[in-house]
């Protein structure tokens, strides 16, 4: 088994690199465009070609870096057909597994965060994107987010997957990189402990979140599957990442 799990701090996001040891292709989830240099080099240290770029949603707080990696090493893009972007080379659809040579990913339709939100199920282990995050989830005030989406999507799809699968989010602001299901199920403060639907909801409407500082700029990048645009002001600019600034450009 090839696998990396790579941090980027700016956005504390996690993007997962998967090979197949058959073919050496690769596959990352979540790519993040002020990255694509260090997911690069992880590729090529490990011997592999990028094959795929795949997104568990539409981003609002990072660029991904699909588009950027398609255009340097030829790698299509895969994200949910739901989204219906017509940057897509592949549309995921729950019931049709993604597969790359030996890897075969299994999609799970998450909705709650994001209305085209999907979560990724590999082996042992499944990639939560924002549905569910340790000891917590993502919020659900934006991008047609629903807290009831939500609350059935963990429930009903992520909580019954075997308790040792490996829970593996999309982002965490603490320095944690796994879970399990086992252990969401039991000590998340938001979806564990059996909580109910009325008490999820409750705690959703009441976290007082701030307006997300990117997200006007990251949607509309991200629905064009990952360009910068022009008007993002200069106090953001650090989100953004263009090829001609890298060394190799
Ligand atoms: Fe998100």
């Amino acid at each position: 088994m090839i696998f990396r799990q790579l941090f980027e701090p700016l956005s504390s996001t996690y993007t997962y690199l998967i090979g197949c040891e058959e073919t050496g292709l690769a596959l990352v989830i979540d790519p993040v465009i002020v990255t694509i240099e260090r997911d690069l080099g992880e590729i090529a240290g490990l011997g592999l070609r990028l094959a795929y770029t795949l997104d568990t949603h539409i981003h609002a707080d990072h660029i991904t870096a699909a588009l950027d990696l398609k255009k340097r090493v030829g790698s299509r893009i895969a994200a949910p057909a739901h989204d219906g972007l017509p940057c897509l080379d592949v549309g995921i659809e729950e019931g049709t597994p993604f597969a790359l040579g030996s890897v075969t990913l299994q999609p799970l339709h998450t909705p709650g965060h994001t209305d085209g939100h999907f979560a990724y199920v590999w082996n042992d282990r499944v990639f939560t994107g924002d549905a569910l995050l340790i000891d917590g989830c993502g919020r659900t005030d934006f991008q047609n987010g629903n807290a009831d989406a939500l609350y059935h999507s963990v429930t009903t799809k992520l909580f019954t997957l075997p308790d040792d699968t490996l829970v593996y989010p999309a982002h965490d602001y603490q320095q944690r990189r796994v879970s399990s299901i086992a252990q969401e199920k039991k000590r998340n403060p938001r979806l564990g402990g059996e909580r109910s639907l009325e008490e999820f909801r409750q705690i959703m409407e009441n976290l007082n979140l701030p307006y997300p500082k990117f997200i006007d700029y990251a949607v509309p990048g991200n629905r064009q599957c990952g360009v910068c645009p022009a008007d993002v002001p200069d106090n953001l600019q650090k989100y953004c990442h263009h090829m001609t600034e890298s060394p190799q450009g």
